[in-house]
């Protein structure tokens, strides 16, 4: 057992980076066959969602494109609280077939959001992809039509999944020791 230790919390590797490869494989495989004929836009949710695209574009044989948003947190000026709002976002989705890309879906409240936000604009289909989803945690009905993994509700780093800005870069995860 591997464990490491990022800022001040211990981590012990869960899922071996060949794992991961193998499930970013099967979800492709799906993908490949669902949208067959089509030509998708991938939609990357940053920045935990780097590694996942790259290795899930990798594994695609179909026509596909890809861009990156930001889903930014600000507080609004006066009674408006925090507002959300989707960054970076440069080209019409209207009429697009567009998966998003999201590293983790843990209460679903970003990507139910994001849902909303970018169902305005009119996409043809608008499906989600999510390396990991802890369905325990879900708070809001989010269908994630492709998922990697279904995890527990524990905290993890590694492959793009950040502790306070570090451990993007390990190629396994690694679940927070308790
Ligand atoms: P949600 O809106 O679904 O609650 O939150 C999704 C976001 O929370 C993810 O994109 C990710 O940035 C963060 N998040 C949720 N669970 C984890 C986790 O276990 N590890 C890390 N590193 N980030 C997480």
């Amino acid at each position: 057992m591997s464990t490491i230790k990022i800022h001040d919390r211990e981590f012990v590797k869960s899922i071996p980076s060949e794992e991961i490869a193998a499930r970013v494989r099967e979800v492709a495989g799906r993908i490949n066959k669902d949208y067959a004929g089509k030509r998708p836009l991938l939609l990357g949710v940053l920045n935990g969602c780097f590694m996942f695209v790259s290795d899930l574009m990798k594994n695609l044989e179909i026509e596909c494109e890809v861009s990156f948003v930001k889903f930014s947190s600000y507080q609004g000026t006066e009674t408006t609280g925090a507002v959300k709002q989707v960054i970076g976002l440069s080209e019409s989705i209207e009429g697009r077939d567009v998966i998003i890309v999201e590293d983790i879906v843990d209460t679903g409240l970003t990507m139910h959001e994001m849902l909303a936000m970018l169902s305005e604009s009119k996409p043809a289909s608008l499906e989600i992809a999510s390396l990991f989803v802890k369905p325990a945690r879900l708070r809001v009905p989010v269908k994630v039509k492709y998922s990697a993994f279904e995890i527990p509700d524990r905290f993890i780093v590694g492959y793009g999944l950040d502790y306070d800005s570090l451990g993007r870069n390990l190629p396994d995860v690694y679940d927070v020791k308790e």
